[in-house]
């Protein structure tokens, strides 16, 4: 009888950590869902001439025929241009 309350206290008390561990990996998508969110906030653009996505932030920004395009470097803005003028 003994042991039966015995092991019944280790059931009661593995319940509660393995809530306690829920409630932190589910703490933890919230960050990550927040994280997206900024993500989504601070764009991400692509360069049409190397296909490689940089923050908008730090992108080279070229406005060519009335139309705005981001490039990751100065150097693929001018292959850009290049390929439009021929
Ligand atoms: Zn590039």
């Amino acid at each position: 009888m003994y042991r039966l309350l015995l092991i019944a206290g280790l059931l009661v008390l593995f319940y509660y950590l393995l809530r306690r561990v829920i409630n932190k990996i589910n703490e933890r998508g919230g960050v990550l869902s927040r994280s997206e969110v900024h993500a989504q906030g601070s764009q991400m653009v692509q360069d049409p001439v190397c296909r490689v996505f940089i923050p908008r932030a730090s992108a080279v920004c070229e406005e060519i025929g009335g139309q705005t395009y981001f490039f990751c470097s100065t150097g693929c803005a001018k292959v850009f241009q290049n390929q439009l003028s021929h």
